[in-house]
Formats: structure tokens, sequence, C-alpha cells
């Protein structure tokens, strides 16, 4: 379903996922994209070309859901100058149903059909009816399904509508506003995902007037009651924030590692004005995990299987589980990985195949995109959405440096990047540009990769194949990433800043870190960053990799990293974890 755009729709899914393994009685509501989000190419000169295709619902796992009457089940919401009405598609995942609202339909007006169209318009003025539909529409579609939640966890400020649809239905009922917020405050969790501002929506209030003006009423309020419950003040003018309306109407409040609680607790302290210090800001943190099921290698299941017990994958977030990693020999380990290093490359290799024959793409593109990579070299991955704070550019730093590293004989170094900007995001496509003009210059050797089009399948691949899983974005912006933990429960070896959850999972043994484990008000340069990296790529990472090979050629003491790593990160960071985490410390006391 390529509905997302990046980390969070994957943990979206990925939570839905584990809430099914453990039988949770859950459900998720979201928009149905008729477009999905783009695909990508990369022109010549490093451009990236959005590619938009709309989906064929008949492929995707979804069915309309319909009435008593076999029509299908409508709910509608209201906008001062219109109503709109959407259907509900319902995909199932495992156990859990999953329902997307749908606006393209024949009744409502060309506009309102686009509404749900496409994920993460810029358009501001499209994203707050999408917001409104979301919230306000998602409630209703709930309610419509019979649903009657206990817990209402809204995943980051997108759908914060919906505190106001929930007070909305008892003041409907004769609750005064107040008793009716207070009431509904109890049960409604927030997880923040981002101190990125595009994460944290805010709407200037010409916007809120003309997308709500009927609805204050309804809650009893008027306009300046209104803006008050989420009132904030910017540079230039006051704006409407959906994290102030979502934080100030949820009794559970989390970031998604321990770093960004720290940062969020310091970001939202003003709205806590009777608290002294930032640590008291009631936000808590519960760090993201992975799904292990879905970003495990089969062949790495296969020989867990043999070598942990039957029951292992129960038994996932138990310690005692992974004691048991002793047992598996290194080469049977290290013949795993090899495998799934060549399926990488043979995969890369029909990609860049398949690419070239359908044509428009230059011979030199051809070898941009992995078509001399060797399974035999140690390969690092690069991969994540090319928003500018995850400074993808900065291993290039130094060029010559690189090459140096890079280019040595009988220790030569391979890298291979991907990932997507936002269609409007003019400085994430002039790093992608940096990165391709790099990736095209002949002194690399073909060892400088770009692969188009990252997505979930891609994602696999590389997590699975690679050596070692780099990343460096400038602290503390990311706050949690979860592509090293799918590459850790692969063997894959985490080369990263000491942030998010690498911060958490680091223990000097299990993989390395980029730069300084640095205070949270202390600036380090990109500079001392790069010098960091190059330092340890060719001073630790390529030795152990390529020294002391025994007659089998396996690098033993590059296995046993990966054994620490596996046995320390696969336990902890798995949304088995994560979600119980969800359930005792945020769901369970919210149902109290
Ligand atoms: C896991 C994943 C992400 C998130 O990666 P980060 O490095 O944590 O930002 C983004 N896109 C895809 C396709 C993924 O699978």
């Amino acid at each position: 379903m390529p509905i997302y755009s990046g980390g969070l729709g994957v943990l979206a899914g990925d939570h839905l996922k584990e809430a099914s393994d453990l039988g949770l009685p859950l459900v998720g509501v979201g928009l149905m994209y008729a477009e999905g989000y783009f695909s990508q190419r990369i022109s010549e000169d490093g451009w990236q070309v959005a590619v938009n295709n709309p989906l064929t619902f008949d492929d995707l796992p979804v069915q309309p859901v319909l009435d008593k009457n076999g029509e299908l089940l409508k709910i509608t919401v209201n906008f001062p100058d219109c109503s709109v009405n959407a259907c509900i598609w319902e995909l199932r995942v495992g156990r859990i149903p999953l329902y997307l609202l749908d606006t393209d339909l024949d009744e409502n007006a060309p506009n309102d059909r686009k509404l749900t169209a496409r994920l993460y318009w810029s358009d501001i003025d499209l994203r707050i009816a999408q917001e409104v539909l979301l919230g306000v529409g998602g409630v209703r579609a709930l309610r419509a399904l019979g649903y009657e939640p206990s817990v209402w966890h809204m995943n980051e400020g997108h759908a914060a509508f919906l505190t106001l649809e929930r007070v909305r239905e008892l003041v409907a009922g004769g609750t005064p506003f107040k008793k009716a917020a207070q009431k509904t405050r109890g049960n409604n969790v927030f997880t923040t995902h981002t101190p990125v501002p595009a994460g944290n929506d805010e709407f200037p209030l010409w916007l809120i007037d003309k997308n709500l003006s009927n609805y204050w009423g309804e809650l009893g309020l008027t306009r300046d009651q209104f803006i008050d419950l989420a009132r904030s003040h910017q540079a230039w003018g006051e704006t409407f924030s959906m994290p102030i309306l979502a934080l100030r109407h949820s009794e559970g409040r989390n970031a998604v590692s321990e770093l960004h609680g720290r940062v969020s607790r310091r970001m939202w302290q003003f709205l806590w004005p009777e608290v002294k210090e930032a640590e008291d800001v009631p936000i808590t943190s519960i760090t993201n995990g992975v799904h292990t099921g879905t970003w495990m290698a089969r062949r790495l299941r296969v020989l867990y299987d043999k070598y942990l017990g039957e029951d292992w994958l129960d038994r996932l977030d138990e310690p005692e589980t992974w004691d048991r990693m002793d047992a598996i020999p290194e080469a049977e380990l290290w013949a795993v990985h090899m495998h799934l290093k060549r399926k990488l490359v043979f995969y890369v290799l029909n990609r860049a195949r398949t690419r070239w024959m359908a044509g428009g793409f230059h011979p030199v593109q051809v070898i941009a995109s992995g078509t001399m990579l060797d399974p035999y070299v140690l390969t690092v991955g690069f991969a994540r959405r090319f928003a500018t704070y995850k400074r993808a550019t900065l291993v290039f730093d130094d060029l010559n440096r690189l090459l140096d590293i890079i280019n040595r004989p009988n220790r030569p170094v391979q890298v291979i990047f991907s990932g997507k900007a936002h269609p409007d995001d003019e400085p994430g496509k002039q790093f992608i540009q940096e990165v391709y003009r790099a990736v095209k210059k002949a002194e690399n050797g073909g060892r400088l990769v770009f692969l188009e089009d990252y997505d979930i399948n891609l994602a696999r691949y590389l997590v699975q194949g690679v050596d070692v899983w780099m990343n460096n974005p400038g602290r503390p912006t990311e706050a949690s990433g979860t592509s090293g933990m799918k590459a850790a429960l692969n063997g894959v070896l985490n080369f990263s800043v000491l942030s998010g959850w690498w911060r958490e999972a680091y223990n000097g043994e299990n993989g390395w870190a980029i730069g300084p484990d640095a205070d949270l008000d202390a600036v380090v340069s990109d500079e001392a960053d790069a010098d960091s990296l190059y330092d340890t790529l060719k001073n630790e990472i390529i030795p152990l990799y390529y020294t002391d090979r025994g007659a089998n050629d396996i690098p033993v003491k590059w296995v046993t990293r990966m054994k620490k790593s596996l046995r320390t990160i696969t336990p902890l960071f798995g949304t088995r974890r994560m979600l119980k985490e969800y359930v005792e410390r945020l769901y369970l006391p919210a149902m109290k």
C-alpha cells in the first residue's frame, strides 16, 4: 500500500501488525490516498522527477465497507460552505482492521473529490481540510462502524481534531464544553513524532475561519474561545497549532525516544507554566520499534528456528532468548549474511537492467544504479527521506578523503544511497543532486551508487543485505529513527550519530558511533562529524572487515560484533517491546 512517505507511515503499519500478533483489540483510521505517494525518477543531472501513479483499488487488498442494504457506507463532514461525503475502505492487517476514508465520490464537488488524492499536500488549504476529514470524519466513521473505543491514540498531530469531535458528541447531548473536554481528555493518547516544524502543523487563523467557523458554535464556543484551544504565536502571526490541540486534550502524551522526550518536554514546557523544571513536563517517552516478522530475512529466521528454540518469536522481547546466540556457529551466520548480500546485489543489477531497457537512461546512470557492485566488498547503506536535517551529503564533506578511503586496493568500500525528497522540498532535492553528482564520477569506480525510488520493498533488500547501516542526522532533530533497527535485526552493523534510538542501543561493542555523545545544548559542527565518520570508517570498520580472516575466509571479529548487535538490539527495538509499553504505560491507564 504505497500510502506512506517515510518512517511515520511504516511505523503506523508496524504498530498494527504487532497489535495483530498480540491480539490487541485495535483498529486504525487513515485516509485512502488514491494517487499514493509519488514514484521517483532521477534525471541524468541528478534532479528528482516525481511520477504520480493513480492506484488501482482492484489490485489492492482493500474492500469498500457496505451498509446493511449493500450500499457504500458513507460519513459526512460539514464545512462552512459545503458538506463532504466519504466512503470507507477496509484493509485487514492480520486481525486488525484499518479503515481508510475516501472522498472521491460522484456527489462531491471536484475539489472535494481530490481531498484524499495525495499524501502531504504542501497546499495548507487542502491539508487543513484533510485533517478535519481525518479527525472529525475518523470519529464519525468509527461510530458508523459501531465502535465504542475505550482509548483514542493520535499518531502525530494530524488527527488532533478528533479530540474536538469527541467533545462535540457530548456537547450535543447537553454536557457543557468544559465538562465534556475534561471527560474525554482522560482516554486520549497523543504521540509526538518529531521536533521538526514540518511535522508540527500550524494553520493561519483565516484558514480556521474558512474551515471551522460552523464548528465552534456546535461546541458551544465563541471564535476566540475556539482559537484559544490551540493558539500559537509565531513571528509571522497567530496560528492554530495541531500539536498544542492534541497535547492539551490528551492525558497520555509521549515522545518516541528518551532524548526526544527531553527535547519535547523543553519544546512544550510553555504549555505548563506552573511546571518549573522542563523534566517535570508531563510528556513521557516510548522508544520506537520495528515489526520483527516483517523486517527479518527469512533465512535468518530459519537459522534462529534451529538454534534459539522454536518459540523464539514468541519470546522475542525476552533477553534470555538471545543468550542462546552463542550456540550459532560463526560460519553459519556468515553464510546467511553473504547470501543476503548477494541477493541484494542481484536485485540491484536487475533493477538497473529493467530501468535501462525502459529507456531514457544514460549509460552513466546505469553504472550509478549499481551495476558495478561486488558482493564481496564491504558495503555501506544509507537510505532514508532526503530531508536536509538527515545530512545525506555529510559523507561528501571531503570528497577526496572519501575517494581515498573507498578506493584502497584490497580493501575497497562501496556505498549505496537511496531516498526521496518531498516534491516541494527544493533543498532536499539539491541534496539528492549533490549525492548523484558524486555518484556519477568515474573516480569512484562505480562504488558509489544511488538507487531510484526508495520504498519498503527496496528497504527490505537494503537493511538485510548491506554490511553497515549509516545514519548521520543533525542532533537532536531525528526523534528516533527506525531503519537502523531493521538493519540491526538482520545482523547489519549500525554506524550512526548518537541521537534517537541509537543513543540508547549503542554500547561500544555492537556497532559504531559517529561524533560524540554530545549534550543537548552542545553544537557539533558538520566538519567534526564528517571527520569522525572518515576516521572510524578507515581505522576501525574497514580493518575489522578485511583482516583476521581465517582459512575459511570468515571475518570472525566482525561476526562477533554482529552477534553482539543481534543479541542486544533485537529484543529491545521491536514493536513487541514497544506496543507492550504503549499498553501498560498509556492505553491501560487511559482506560481506567
Ligand atoms: C524504515 C523506513 C523509513 C524510516 O527510516 P529512517 O532512517 O528511520 O528515517 C523510511 N522509509 C522507508 C521505506 C522505510 O522502510
